[in-house]
């Protein structure tokens, strides 16, 4: 299971690593979960596998990263598919 977190501009979608939809951290515009490209401190997408999207189905809401520094929390609007993924500017 992988998630990525990445904001809704230059840095979506990601470009590899297998990643199908993603959901809104919760809080939204107002969200502590932010853009993980070193560069960018925008709020982020939260980006997800098919494992990922596949757990979220079955209720799951908060979502861990490739490290135990912390964890994300997402919305309830649902995942949304990576080819419905619209940039921002
Ligand atoms: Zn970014």
């Amino acid at each position: 299971m992988k998630i990525l977190c990445r904001c809704s501009g230059r840095h979506s979608p990601p470009k590899a690593g297998g990643y199908v939809g993603f959901a809104n951290p919760l809080g939204g515009a107002q969200t502590s979960t932010i853009c993980g490209n070193p560069s960018c401190d925008n709020p982020a997408l939260v980006w997800m596998d098919d494992d990922a999207a596949a757990a979220y189905m079955k209720g799951q809401r908060v979502f861990a990263g490739p490290n135990n520094f912390t964890k994300v929390k997402v919305d309830n609007a649902g995942v949304i598919p990576i080819n419905q993924f619209q940039p921002q500017p």
